[in-house]
């Protein structure tokens, strides 16, 4: 595990463009981290270093999100956020287990631990901690480390 505090949510969305150099296709991505931690935010950097054009916002009342990108090594951003779901169940209808991991697609889950179960194993857990102030930490497992 790798540790990296940032000062500010530019630092965030920084480290989440250098973390998307590291990213492959097919990557899932689980975001943990208490409410206001910077799940968001950093899903924010990443989308814009992937040249995501439009607004990243939280997908809370909708639970997904896609978003098309082009002249990248993904052709879709898939941003989960499962803060209102209460298990698997509530997400058949999305069939997630067949949009994680599809080819040239790239997706952040947001409360992952929601639907924990279902989560491919190859998901690289990435976790925020809110500390004083503007302060975050952010840890990466080590194929992340930048
Ligand atoms: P989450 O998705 O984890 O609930 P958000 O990214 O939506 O969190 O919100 C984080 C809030 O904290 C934003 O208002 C952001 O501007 C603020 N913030 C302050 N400092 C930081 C930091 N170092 N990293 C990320 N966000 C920060
Ligand atoms: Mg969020």
């Amino acid at each position: 595990m790798v540790e990296v505090i940032t000062k500010n949510s530019d630092e965030t969305k920084k480290i989440a463009a250098q973390i998307c150099t590291k990213l492959k296709s097919g990557n899932v991505l689980a975001l943990q981290g208490d409410l206001g931690s910077g799940k968001t935010t950093f899903t924010q950097g990443l989308a814009k270093a992937l040249g995501v054009k439009s607004r990243v916002l939280s997908p809370t009342f909708t639970i997904l999100r896609q978003y098309k990108i082009e002249n990248s090594k993904f052709s879709t951003l898939n941003h989960l956020d499962c803060y209102r779901v209460s298990g698997p169940s509530d997400l058949e209808s999305l069939d997630i287990l067949n949009l994680c991991g599809q080819p040239n697609s790239l997706t952040i889950i947001e409360w992952p631990e929601r639907i924990a179960c279902i989560l491919p194993k190859t998901t690289l857990k990435i976790s925020f901690e809110t500390l004083e102030g503007q302060q975050r930490k952010i840890i990466l497992p080590e194929e992340l480390k930048i």
